[in-house]
Protein backbone atom coordinates (compact mmCIF):
# COMPACT_ATOMS: atom_id res chain seq x y z
CA UNK A 1 0.00 0.00 0.00
CA UNK A 2 1.66 3.40 -0.89
CA UNK A 3 1.04 6.38 1.67
CA UNK A 4 -1.07 8.84 0.54
CA UNK A 5 0.63 12.03 -1.13
CA UNK A 6 0.71 14.17 2.18
CA UNK A 7 -1.72 17.07 1.32
CA UNK A 8 1.24 19.73 2.05
CA UNK A 9 3.87 19.27 -0.06
CA UNK A 10 6.57 17.91 1.70
CA UNK A 11 9.01 20.69 1.32
CA UNK A 12 9.77 21.17 5.16
CA UNK A 13 11.20 19.33 7.75
CA UNK A 14 8.70 20.09 10.07
CA UNK A 15 8.85 19.78 13.98
CA UNK A 16 5.61 18.05 15.74
CA UNK A 17 5.15 21.71 17.50
CA UNK A 18 1.99 23.44 16.72
CA UNK A 19 1.50 26.80 18.07
CA UNK A 20 -1.99 28.04 18.56
CA UNK A 21 -1.09 31.67 20.23
CA UNK A 22 1.62 34.85 20.26
CA UNK A 23 2.48 36.34 23.41
CA UNK A 24 5.82 38.80 22.83
CA UNK A 25 8.64 36.38 22.73
CA UNK A 26 6.51 33.45 23.90
CA UNK A 27 4.96 30.98 21.54
CA UNK A 28 1.96 28.74 23.26
CA UNK A 29 0.74 25.48 22.50
CA UNK A 30 -2.94 24.64 22.61
CA UNK A 31 -2.72 22.78 25.62
CA UNK A 32 -0.91 26.13 27.07
CA UNK A 33 2.37 24.89 27.23
CA UNK A 34 4.93 27.99 26.57
CA UNK A 35 8.21 27.92 24.13
CA UNK A 36 11.03 31.24 24.35
CA UNK A 37 10.64 31.73 20.86
CA UNK A 38 14.47 33.08 19.85
CA UNK A 39 13.61 32.34 16.48
CA UNK A 40 11.24 35.13 15.41
CA UNK A 41 9.90 33.30 12.76
CA UNK A 42 12.87 33.45 11.20
CA UNK A 43 13.52 37.31 11.56
CA UNK A 44 10.10 38.42 10.44
CA UNK A 45 8.46 39.19 14.30
CA UNK A 46 11.01 41.66 15.10
CA UNK A 47 8.52 43.65 17.33
CA UNK A 48 7.49 39.86 18.73
CA UNK A 49 4.42 37.94 18.54
CA UNK A 50 0.78 40.12 18.71
CA UNK A 51 2.11 43.40 19.44
CA UNK A 52 -0.63 45.56 20.70
CA UNK A 53 0.21 48.62 18.66
CA UNK A 54 0.85 46.51 15.17
CA UNK A 55 -2.91 44.67 16.06
CA UNK A 56 -4.62 47.88 16.67
CA UNK A 57 -3.26 48.58 13.39
CA UNK A 58 -3.97 46.14 11.60
CA UNK A 59 -7.58 46.41 12.88
CA UNK A 60 -8.26 49.64 11.85
CA UNK A 61 -7.25 49.15 8.82
CA UNK A 62 -8.89 46.10 8.16
CA UNK A 63 -12.20 48.18 9.27
CA UNK A 64 -11.54 50.08 6.55
CA UNK A 65 -10.05 48.92 3.41
CA UNK A 66 -8.00 45.65 2.99
CA UNK A 67 -6.84 45.54 -0.60
CA UNK A 68 -7.16 47.94 -3.88
CA UNK A 69 -5.16 47.69 -6.50
CA UNK A 70 -2.34 49.46 -7.25
CA UNK A 71 -4.52 51.22 -10.13
CA UNK A 72 -5.20 53.65 -7.31
CA UNK A 73 -3.25 55.90 -4.99
CA UNK A 74 -2.71 53.89 -1.65
CA UNK A 75 -2.30 56.21 1.38
CA UNK A 76 -1.22 53.96 3.29
CA UNK A 77 1.98 52.66 1.06
CA UNK A 78 2.59 56.28 0.62
CA UNK A 79 3.08 57.00 4.01
CA UNK A 80 5.40 54.07 4.41
CA UNK A 81 7.68 54.98 1.27
CA UNK A 82 7.92 58.33 2.73
CA UNK A 83 9.16 57.14 6.34
CA UNK A 84 11.28 54.67 4.89
CA UNK A 85 13.18 57.51 2.25
CA UNK A 86 13.21 59.35 5.05
CA UNK A 87 15.27 57.41 7.65
CA UNK A 88 17.20 55.30 4.83
CA UNK A 89 19.73 56.53 2.06
CA UNK A 90 16.90 55.37 -0.61
CA UNK A 91 14.59 58.12 -3.22
CA UNK A 92 12.07 55.86 -3.73
CA UNK A 93 10.41 52.25 -2.48
CA UNK A 94 8.75 49.80 -5.05
CA UNK A 95 6.72 46.95 -2.51
CA UNK A 96 6.26 43.57 -2.67
CA UNK A 97 5.18 40.61 -0.50
CA UNK A 98 8.39 38.77 -0.10
CA UNK A 99 12.21 39.19 0.21
CA UNK A 100 12.43 36.82 -3.14
CA UNK A 101 9.53 39.21 -5.00
CA UNK A 102 12.43 42.27 -3.78
CA UNK A 103 15.12 40.14 -5.30
CA UNK A 104 13.39 39.53 -8.46
CA UNK A 105 13.01 43.61 -9.08
CA UNK A 106 16.43 44.01 -7.68
CA UNK A 107 17.52 41.69 -10.64
CA UNK A 108 15.88 43.11 -12.72
CA UNK A 109 16.27 46.95 -11.98
CA UNK A 110 20.33 46.14 -12.64
CA UNK A 111 19.25 44.70 -16.01
CA UNK A 112 17.21 47.93 -17.52
CA UNK A 113 19.66 50.15 -15.95
CA UNK A 114 22.22 48.46 -17.98
CA UNK A 115 19.84 48.79 -21.06
CA UNK A 116 19.07 52.25 -20.36
CA UNK A 117 22.73 53.31 -20.57
CA UNK A 118 23.34 51.85 -23.58
CA UNK A 119 26.20 49.68 -22.80
CA UNK A 120 24.45 46.71 -21.82
CA UNK A 121 26.36 44.64 -18.77
CA UNK A 122 25.08 40.88 -17.50
CA UNK A 123 27.00 39.77 -14.69
CA UNK A 124 25.75 39.82 -11.22
CA UNK A 125 28.14 38.88 -8.95
CA UNK A 126 27.14 37.35 -5.64
CA UNK A 127 28.98 35.02 -2.76
CA UNK A 128 28.86 31.27 -1.68
CA UNK A 129 26.44 30.79 1.42
CA UNK A 130 24.16 33.12 -0.39
CA UNK A 131 20.44 33.50 0.00
CA UNK A 132 18.40 35.73 -1.52
CA UNK A 133 15.08 33.48 -1.80
CA UNK A 134 13.35 30.07 -3.77
CA UNK A 135 12.72 31.76 -7.23
CA UNK A 136 14.64 30.85 -10.13
CA UNK A 137 16.55 34.18 -10.13
CA UNK A 138 17.05 33.95 -6.59
CA UNK A 139 19.14 30.77 -6.85
CA UNK A 140 20.83 31.48 -9.96
CA UNK A 141 22.51 34.19 -7.81
CA UNK A 142 22.68 32.00 -4.71
CA UNK A 143 24.48 29.39 -7.06
CA UNK A 144 24.35 26.90 -4.09
CA UNK A 145 24.28 22.82 -5.27
CA UNK A 146 21.86 22.76 -2.67
CA UNK A 147 19.14 25.06 -3.75
CA UNK A 148 19.55 24.70 -7.42
CA UNK A 149 20.09 21.05 -7.93
CA UNK A 150 17.49 19.46 -10.80
CA UNK A 151 16.13 23.05 -11.19
CA UNK A 152 18.37 23.76 -14.10
CA UNK A 153 18.83 25.03 -16.48
CA UNK A 154 19.76 28.30 -14.28
CA UNK A 155 18.95 31.81 -15.17
CA UNK A 156 22.42 33.14 -16.83
CA UNK A 157 23.91 36.38 -15.97
CA UNK A 158 25.53 35.45 -12.12
CA UNK A 159 28.74 34.55 -10.94
CA UNK A 160 29.24 33.11 -7.59
CA UNK A 161 32.34 34.44 -6.15
CA UNK A 162 33.90 32.87 -2.67
CA UNK A 163 33.36 34.37 0.45
CA UNK A 164 35.66 36.39 2.77
CA UNK A 165 38.26 36.13 -0.98
CA UNK A 166 39.11 39.76 -1.67
CA UNK A 167 41.93 38.79 -4.77
CA UNK A 168 38.76 37.08 -6.48
CA UNK A 169 36.57 39.98 -5.71
CA UNK A 170 39.17 42.22 -7.21
CA UNK A 171 39.46 39.83 -10.32
CA UNK A 172 36.41 39.35 -11.17
CA UNK A 173 35.25 43.32 -10.45
CA UNK A 174 35.61 44.96 -13.53
CA UNK A 175 33.44 47.13 -16.33
CA UNK A 176 31.71 43.98 -17.45
CA UNK A 177 29.97 43.87 -13.88
CA UNK A 178 26.18 45.11 -13.61
CA UNK A 179 25.89 44.31 -10.49
CA UNK A 180 27.06 42.78 -7.02
CA UNK A 181 24.67 41.46 -4.58
CA UNK A 182 25.53 40.89 -1.14
CA UNK A 183 24.28 40.27 2.10
CA UNK A 184 25.77 42.60 5.14
CA UNK A 185 25.24 39.96 7.20
CA UNK A 186 24.31 36.34 5.71
CA UNK A 187 22.00 34.78 7.42
CA UNK A 188 20.97 31.48 5.86
CA UNK A 189 24.54 30.91 5.20
CA UNK A 190 25.47 30.77 9.00
CA UNK A 191 25.38 34.26 10.33
CA UNK A 192 28.47 35.51 8.63
CA UNK A 193 29.07 39.39 9.20
CA UNK A 194 31.17 41.08 6.35
CA UNK A 195 33.23 42.95 8.07
CA UNK A 196 32.47 47.17 7.68
CA UNK A 197 36.42 47.35 6.02
CA UNK A 198 35.33 44.62 3.46
CA UNK A 199 31.92 46.34 2.83
CA UNK A 200 33.30 49.98 2.74
CA UNK A 201 36.46 48.51 0.02
CA UNK A 202 33.09 46.72 -1.87
CA UNK A 203 31.37 50.39 -2.33
CA UNK A 204 34.91 51.77 -3.35
CA UNK A 205 35.08 48.79 -5.78
CA UNK A 206 31.72 49.38 -7.44
CA UNK A 207 32.10 52.90 -7.65
CA UNK A 208 35.27 52.68 -9.91
CA UNK A 209 34.09 50.18 -11.79
CA UNK A 210 30.35 51.82 -12.19
CA UNK A 211 29.20 48.21 -11.10
CA UNK A 212 25.44 49.13 -8.79
CA UNK A 213 25.53 47.70 -5.40
CA UNK A 214 22.55 45.82 -4.12
CA UNK A 215 22.53 44.80 -0.43
CA UNK A 216 20.22 42.00 0.48
CA UNK A 217 19.23 43.09 3.71
CA UNK A 218 16.08 41.04 4.44
CA UNK A 219 17.13 38.91 7.63
CA UNK A 220 19.78 41.30 8.84
CA UNK A 221 17.99 44.88 8.04
CA UNK A 222 14.74 46.35 10.36
CA UNK A 223 17.07 46.84 13.48
CA UNK A 224 18.21 43.61 13.53
CA UNK A 225 22.01 45.06 13.91
CA UNK A 226 21.06 48.09 16.58
CA UNK A 227 20.82 50.29 13.36
CA UNK A 228 18.05 50.60 11.07
CA UNK A 229 19.75 48.53 8.72
CA UNK A 230 23.25 46.86 8.84
CA UNK A 231 25.13 48.42 6.29
CA UNK A 232 24.91 51.70 8.54
CA UNK A 233 27.81 50.98 10.81
CA UNK A 234 29.90 50.68 7.87
CA UNK A 235 28.65 54.65 6.71
CA UNK A 236 28.17 53.24 3.11
CA UNK A 237 25.27 53.06 1.16
CA UNK A 238 23.86 50.64 -1.65
CA UNK A 239 22.48 51.93 -4.86
CA UNK A 240 19.88 48.91 -4.60
CA UNK A 241 18.18 47.06 -1.31
CA UNK A 242 16.01 44.49 -0.72
CA UNK A 243 14.22 44.52 2.69
CA UNK A 244 11.45 42.19 3.91
CA UNK A 245 10.69 39.62 6.84
CA UNK A 246 11.18 42.71 9.99
CA UNK A 247 9.29 45.37 7.87
CA UNK A 248 5.83 43.54 8.17
CA UNK A 249 6.22 42.46 12.20
CA UNK A 250 4.37 39.11 10.24
CA UNK A 251 2.22 40.37 7.99
CA UNK A 252 3.53 39.73 4.66
CA UNK A 253 5.74 42.54 2.99
CA UNK A 254 8.82 43.31 1.32
CA UNK A 255 10.38 46.04 0.10
CA UNK A 256 12.91 47.50 -2.84
CA UNK A 257 14.48 50.73 -1.98
CA UNK A 258 16.62 52.56 -4.29
CA UNK A 259 18.38 55.46 -5.54
CA UNK A 260 16.61 57.86 -8.02
CA UNK A 261 19.87 57.09 -10.50
CA UNK A 262 19.36 52.94 -10.11
CA UNK A 263 16.14 53.14 -10.45
CA UNK A 264 15.32 55.97 -12.76
CA UNK A 265 15.16 53.04 -15.12
CA UNK A 266 11.70 51.67 -14.09
CA UNK A 267 9.22 53.70 -15.71
CA UNK A 268 5.08 53.22 -15.45
CA UNK A 269 4.53 49.26 -17.03
CA UNK A 270 7.80 47.95 -16.24
CA UNK A 271 7.10 46.10 -13.43
CA UNK A 272 4.19 45.87 -11.09
CA UNK A 273 2.42 43.38 -8.56
CA UNK A 274 -1.01 42.63 -7.37
CA UNK A 275 -0.49 42.47 -3.89
CA UNK A 276 2.60 44.54 -3.64
CA UNK A 277 1.88 47.28 -1.48
CA UNK A 278 -1.47 46.44 -0.19
CA UNK A 279 -3.17 48.90 2.20
CA UNK A 280 -3.26 46.35 5.37
CA UNK A 281 0.48 45.36 4.75
CA UNK A 282 1.76 49.17 4.28
CA UNK A 283 -0.55 50.19 7.72
CA UNK A 284 1.75 47.39 9.70
CA UNK A 285 4.87 48.57 7.73
CA UNK A 286 4.44 52.04 8.52
CA UNK A 287 3.69 51.32 12.20
CA UNK A 288 6.70 48.89 12.48
CA UNK A 289 9.12 51.61 10.74
CA UNK A 290 7.59 54.26 13.41
CA UNK A 291 8.13 51.89 16.34
CA UNK A 292 12.05 51.11 15.62
CA UNK A 293 12.76 54.76 14.40
CA UNK A 294 11.02 56.07 17.93
CA UNK A 295 14.18 57.48 20.10
CA UNK A 296 15.59 54.42 22.54
CA UNK A 297 14.13 51.84 20.74
CA UNK A 298 17.25 51.14 18.74
CA UNK A 299 19.53 51.86 21.71
CA UNK A 300 17.38 49.41 23.82
CA UNK A 301 18.63 46.65 20.98
CA UNK A 302 22.06 47.02 21.09
CA UNK A 303 22.05 46.75 25.15
CA UNK A 304 20.16 43.77 24.95
CA UNK A 305 22.61 42.15 22.19
CA UNK A 306 25.38 43.18 24.46
CA UNK A 307 23.53 41.15 27.09
CA UNK A 308 23.18 38.13 24.79
CA UNK A 309 26.22 38.41 23.48
CA UNK A 310 28.23 38.16 26.81
CA UNK A 311 26.06 35.29 27.84
CA UNK A 312 26.32 33.30 24.85
CA UNK A 313 30.32 33.84 24.70
CA UNK A 314 30.19 32.72 29.03
CA UNK A 315 28.22 29.65 27.22
CA UNK A 316 30.89 28.74 24.92
CA UNK A 317 33.55 28.71 27.36
CA UNK A 318 31.31 26.38 29.81
CA UNK A 319 30.61 24.17 26.59
CA UNK A 320 34.29 24.02 24.82
CA UNK A 321 33.19 20.43 23.36
CA UNK A 322 29.88 21.73 21.81
CA UNK A 323 30.28 25.01 20.90
CA UNK A 324 33.31 26.73 19.07
CA UNK A 325 32.18 30.29 18.93
CA UNK A 326 29.86 32.77 18.68
CA UNK A 327 29.19 34.86 15.79
CA UNK A 328 27.26 37.61 14.32
CA UNK A 329 26.11 41.10 15.65
CA UNK A 330 23.61 42.74 17.47
CA UNK A 331 20.73 40.30 17.51
CA UNK A 332 21.92 38.12 15.00
CA UNK A 333 23.53 35.82 16.56
CA UNK A 334 24.87 32.42 15.93
CA UNK A 335 26.71 29.62 17.38
CA UNK A 336 28.81 27.70 15.55
CA UNK A 337 28.72 24.10 17.42
CA UNK A 338 31.27 21.14 17.19
CA UNK A 339 28.51 18.84 17.55
CA UNK A 340 25.77 18.70 15.68
CA UNK A 341 23.72 22.22 15.08
CA UNK A 342 20.32 20.49 14.56
CA UNK A 343 20.74 18.21 17.99
CA UNK A 344 21.03 21.26 19.30
CA UNK A 345 18.31 22.69 18.19
CA UNK A 346 16.44 19.39 19.19
CA UNK A 347 18.09 19.86 23.13
CA UNK A 348 17.07 23.68 23.13
CA UNK A 349 13.11 22.90 22.31
CA UNK A 350 12.78 20.23 24.89
CA UNK A 351 13.85 23.30 26.77
CA UNK A 352 11.39 24.62 25.46
CA UNK A 353 13.15 27.04 23.89
CA UNK A 354 13.25 27.43 19.67
CA UNK A 355 16.27 28.21 17.90
CA UNK A 356 16.73 28.19 13.99
CA UNK A 357 19.67 26.16 12.30
CA UNK A 358 21.69 27.55 9.63
CA UNK A 359 24.02 26.86 7.53
CA UNK A 360 27.91 25.93 8.51
CA UNK A 361 26.40 23.92 11.35
CA UNK A 362 25.65 27.33 13.19
CA UNK A 363 22.62 27.50 15.48
CA UNK A 364 20.55 30.93 14.79
CA UNK A 365 19.47 33.30 17.25
CA UNK A 366 16.98 35.76 16.19
CA UNK A 367 14.82 36.62 19.29
CA UNK A 368 11.94 39.67 18.89
CA UNK A 369 14.08 42.99 19.29
CA UNK A 370 11.81 43.73 21.88
CA UNK A 371 13.20 40.81 23.95
CA UNK A 372 13.52 41.63 27.75
CA UNK A 373 16.37 41.29 29.93
CA UNK A 374 15.11 38.65 32.25
CA UNK A 375 13.72 36.64 29.49
CA UNK A 376 17.44 36.91 27.75
CA UNK A 377 18.60 35.49 30.84
CA UNK A 378 15.80 32.96 31.37
CA UNK A 379 16.81 31.62 27.22
CA UNK A 380 20.96 31.65 28.39
CA UNK A 381 19.64 29.27 31.27
CA UNK A 382 17.78 27.08 28.94
CA UNK A 383 20.33 27.24 26.24
CA UNK A 384 23.12 25.59 29.30
CA UNK A 385 21.10 22.88 29.95
CA UNK A 386 20.63 22.01 26.80
CA UNK A 387 24.18 21.90 25.62
CA UNK A 388 24.54 20.11 29.43
CA UNK A 389 22.34 17.07 27.80
CA UNK A 390 24.68 16.71 24.76
C1 LIG B 1 14.51 35.08 3.83
C2 LIG B 1 15.46 35.76 2.92
C3 LIG B 1 15.13 36.02 1.59
C4 LIG B 1 13.84 35.54 0.96
O1 LIG B 1 12.73 36.11 1.55
P1 LIG B 1 11.27 35.42 1.39
O2 LIG B 1 10.37 36.39 2.07
O3 LIG B 1 11.36 34.08 2.04
O4 LIG B 1 11.00 35.32 -0.05
C5 LIG B 1 16.02 36.73 0.81
N1 LIG B 1 17.20 37.14 1.32
C6 LIG B 1 17.56 36.90 2.60
C7 LIG B 1 18.85 37.42 3.11
C8 LIG B 1 16.71 36.18 3.44
O5 LIG B 1 17.08 35.91 4.70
Amino acid sequence: MNAPFPPILPTYNRSDLRFARGEGCWLIEEDGRRYLDLTSGIGVNALGHAHPDLVETLTEQAQALWHVSNLYRIPAQERLAELLVEHTFADTAFFTNSGTEAAELAIKMVRKYWHDQGTPRETILSFEGAFHGRSTGAIAAAGSEKMTKGFGPLMPGFKTLPWGDHDALRAALDESVAAVMIEPVQGEGGIRPLPEQCLKGLRDLCDATGALLILDEVQCGMGRTGRLFAHEWAGIAPDIMLVAKGIGGGFPLGAVLATARAAACMSAGTHGSTYGGNPLACAVGAKVVEIMTAPGFLDQVSRRAGQLRQGLESLVATHPETFEAVRGTGLMLGLKCRKTNTDLVKAAQSEHLLTVPAADNVVRLLPPLTISEDEITEALARLDRAASKL
